[in-house]
């Protein structure tokens, strides 16, 4: 999605350590406009599907995950981070290790908003080694829902996630797909598609 790419390169900065902060439009600033514009591409991309739920994960998932919905018309669900499992009703759990805290955490959803009759597009901003990814597919799996595709914003296609999740055969749409960049220079680099 070239308006995402050519926002990366405006406005992202390159971290030491592979991390792309886009703070000012994505994950502490939000650019809704540029969100809508990321909902309908996603809308269209997934035409075919019958998604009737948008899942994410806390906290810069929740911003994109609610424009997606809204999009689609259908709820949105975010896995919420907890560091014990209070178990307020029944839940489906699992752990993820945090990229960019390094930390590994619980995460949790109700059951009362996932379950067998789900067809759920995964959306989320960043997608580097694809362990956030795999914990909300795991809940998923332990709900009985569809996955009828993930959509991402910015998967660092250095980075083994993105190849792995393509070869487990899922419908994986990642709007920008950065294929190189260097916290020296600032330079960034996108993978054709
Ligand atoms: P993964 O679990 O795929 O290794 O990493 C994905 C998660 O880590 C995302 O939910 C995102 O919040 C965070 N993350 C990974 N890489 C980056 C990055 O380069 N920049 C930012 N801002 N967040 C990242």
């Amino acid at each position: 999605m070239k308006e995402l790419e050519e926002r990366i390169l405006r406005d992202g900065d390159v971290k030491p350590g592979d991390v792309l902060k886009v703070d000012s439009f994505l994950n502490h600033q939000m650019d809704t406009k540029l969100f809508a514009d990321m909902a309908k591409q996603w809308h269209k991309d997934f035409a075919d599907a019958p998604i009737n739920k948008i899942l994410t994960i806390e906290a810069s998932g929740i911003g994109i995950a609610a424009m997606v919905a809204n999009e689609f018309g259908v709820p949105a669900v975010f896995a919420k981070k907890s560091k014990s499992i209070n178990l307020d009703g029944a839940v489906y759990t699992s752990k993820v290790k945090s990229y960019t805290h390094k930390r590994v955490y619980d995460i949790i959803v109700a059951q009362r908003f996932l379950g067998l009759d789900d067809h759920v597009l995964i959306v989320d901003d960043f997608l580097a080694n694809g362990c956030a990814m795999d914990g909300l597919l795991q809940i998923c799996t332990q709900a009985g829902a569809t996955v009828e595709g993930i959509g991402i914003a910015i998967e660092k296609g250095f980075q083994p996630g993105g190849k792995r999740l393509r070869s487990e055969g899922y419908r994986l749409d990642s709007l920008a797909i950065v294929e190189s960049m260097d916290s020296e220079t600032n330079n960034v680099t996108f993978r054709e598609q």
